[in-house]
C-alpha cells in the first residue's frame, strides 16, 4: 500500500473506533496525553473476548498452566536482576533546532530532523521504565518502576508455584495484564503506546527438551490467531538472525501481521535459556531450581516465552475486519468479525417503534437471547436501515427483526439478516436459538 493509502486506511478505522465507542483518545477533554487510549464500551468487549479466549486456549484447557495476576509495582531488585535498569533502553537522538526527540532507529537519516530539517544530535540511550516513589519517602531505597512487561511478575513466583502445587516440568505460568513503556515515539494508534495490555507465558522445560516446546507454541500462536479471525495470510514468522537475538535468546521467532502502515510485530516466541531464573537466584539469593524426582538431579530450568500484545491483537483484528462495500445501491461500512471477538453477538429491533405489539414482543426476545449468548444489543431508534448500519459498524454478526408477521402468523417467523451479505432470512421462534448457535459457532 502506498503511504497515502495506508493513513487512510487507519484514519478510517480511528475514526470508526471513535465513532462506535470503541477506542477514544486517552484524557480527550484535555487535550490528550501521547500514548494512551481509552477503551469504550465495545472495545472493551472485544478486548475482553480476545482476552477470554486466549485465556480459554493456554489456561483453562490445560493441565499444565498455572495462571496468576502478579502485581504491577515491583521491588526494584527484580528489574535490577531482569537486566531492565541497566539495559531498558532505546537509542535517542534531539533534534538541535526544534527539540523534537525521535527513536534512531526507525529513522532513515540518523542526521537530519525529519519534522524541520534541523541537525540531530548524538545518539544516547534512552530507559523506556517509568520510574516512581512507594510510600512517603523519596529516595534511592523507595524507587520502583512500573512494570515494562509482566514476565517478570512470573518469574519471581516461580518458587511459589512450586512449592504450592508441586508441579512436574514441564509446565508453564500465564498472566494478562498491563505494562508499561515510556516509548519515544508513540505511534500507528493502539499499536505503540505508552500504557498497554500484555498477554505472557513462561514455560519451563528442562533443556533437553526445549525444541519440540518452541515448535509446538509456534502452532499454538497459529491456533489462537485462527480463533480471534486473523486470515491466516495476514500472520508471518520472523526468525530473528544469530546474530541479533537479545543476549539471553537462542532463538527467537517475531510474529508479523500486515497492518495498515505495513508489516510490523504482532507477537514474540523466545527461547529465554536460564537466563531469568539464575538472575534472579544471584540477586534475590534464593534458590529457583528444580529437582527431579524420577532422575534425583537438580538444575535450573529453561523457559520458553510466548508473548502476545493485546492492543496489537486489537488493532489487528479491526484492521484486517474493516470493509467498505455497497450494499442495496448504498455505500457501507462494516467490520466482518468473527463471531468469536464481536462485542455484540446479536441485536434485536422491533421493526415499528411506536407499536407495543411489536416492542413487548421484541424485548421478550431480546431477553431470552441475551440469556442465551450474553451480549445482546436491543434497538428501536430511527428506521431499520439505519440500525442495520449501526450493527454493521460494530460488527453484530446477525440482526433480528420482529415484524407484524411475527406476532399474527403461525410459527412467529422473525427475520434474520446476517452482516457480511446483508441477506434475510425467515427463522420461526423456536428455532431462532438454534439456528443462531450454529451460526455463531458455539
Ligand atoms: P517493538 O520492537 O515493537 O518495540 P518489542 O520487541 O520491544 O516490540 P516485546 O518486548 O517483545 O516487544 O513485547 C512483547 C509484546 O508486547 C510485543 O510483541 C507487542 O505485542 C507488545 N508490545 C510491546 N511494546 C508495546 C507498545 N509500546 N505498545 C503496545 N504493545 C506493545
Amino acid at each position: 500500500m502506498k503511504k497515502k493509502e495506508e493513513n487512510a486506511v487507519m484514519e478510517s478505522i480511528l475514526s470508526l473506533a471513535k465513532r462506535r465507542g470503541f477506542i477514544f483518545q486517552g484524557s480527550e477533554i484535555y487535550g490528550g496525553l501521547a500514548g494512551t487510549w481509552d477503551y469504550g464500551p465495545h472495545g472493551v468487549a472485544l478486548k475482553n473476548n480476545i482476552k477470554n479466549i486466549w485465556w480459554k486456549r493456554f489456561v483453562l484447557s490445560r493441565d499444565d498452566m498455572y495462571g496468576m495476576d502478579a502485581a504491577i509495582l515491583m521491588n526494584q531488585n527484580a528489574w535490577v536482576a531482569s537486566g531492565h535498569v541497566g539495559g531498558f533502553s532505546d537509542p535517542l537522538v534531539e533534534c538541535d533546532k526544534c527539540k523534537r526527540r525521535f527513536r534512531a532507529d526507525h529513522l532513515e537519516d540518523k542526521a537530519k530532523c525529519p519534522e524541520c530539517g534541523g541537525k540531530l544530535g548524538a545518539e544516547r540511550q534512552f530507559n523506556m521504565m517509568f520510574k516512581t516513589y512507594v510510600g512517603a519517602m523519596e529516595d534511592d531505597s523507595s524507587v520502583s518502576y512500573l512494570r515494562p512487561e509482566t514476565a517478570q511478575g512470573m518469574f519471581v513466583n516461580f518458587k511459589n508455584i512450586l512449592d504450592t502445587f508441586h508441579p512436574k516440568l514441564p509446565f508453564g505460568m500465564a498472566q494478562i495484564g498491563k505494562a508499561f513503556r515510556n516509548e519515544i515515539s508513540p505511534r500507528d494508534f493502539i499499536f505503540r503506546t505508552r500504557e498497554f495490555e500484555q498477554m505472557e507465558i513462561e514455560y519451563f522445560v528442562d533443556p533437553k527438551e526445549w525444541e519440540g516446546t518452541f515448535d509446538h507454541f509456534v502452532s499454538q500462536i497459529h491456533a489462537f490467531t485462527d480463533d480471534i479471525g486473523l486470515p491466516k495470510e495476514s500472520v508471518h514468522e520472523h526468525e530473528i538472525a544469530p546474530g541479533d537475538l537479545a543476549h539471553y535468546s537462542k532463538r527467537t521467532i517475531d510474529f508479523e501481521f500486515d497492518y495498515p502502515m505495513g508489516r510490523k510485530e504482532l507477537y514474540g516466541l523466545a527461547y529465554r535459556t536460564d537466563f531469568d531464573l539464575k538472575a534472579h537466584t544471584r540477586v534475590s539469593g534464593v534458590d529457583l531450581s528444580y529437582f527431579d524426582e524420577e532422575a534425583k538431579v537438580r538444575f535450573v530450568p529453561h523457559v520458553i516465552e510466548p508473548s502476545f500484545g493485546v492492543d496489537r491483537t486489537v488493532l489487528a483484528v479491526l484492521s484486517s475486519a474493516y470493509r467498505e462495500d455497497e450494499l442495496g445501491g448504498e455505500k457501507r461500512v462494516y467490520l466482518a468479525l468473527s463471531p468469536s471477538v464481536a462485542p455484540v453477538k446479536v441485536a434485536v429491533f422491533p421493526l415499528l417503534k411506536n407499536k407495543e405489539a411489536l416492542t413487548s414482543k421484541a424485548r421478550e426476545l431480546y431477553k431470552v437471547l441475551r440469556q442465551e449468548f450474553g451480549s445482546v444489543e436491543y434497538d428501536e431508534a430511527g428506521s431499520i436501515g439505519k440500525r442495520y448500519r449501526r450493527q454493521d459498524e460494530i460488527g453484530t454478526p446477525f440482526c433480528v427483526t420482529v415484524d407484524f408477521e411475527t406476532i399474527e402468523k403461525d410459527g412467529n417467523p422473525v427475520t434474520v439478516r446476517d452482516r457480511d451479505t446483508g441477506a434475510q432470512e425467515k427463522i420461526e421462534l423456536k428455532d431462532l436459538t438454534s439456528y443462531l448457535s450454529q451460526k455463531l459457532g458455539r
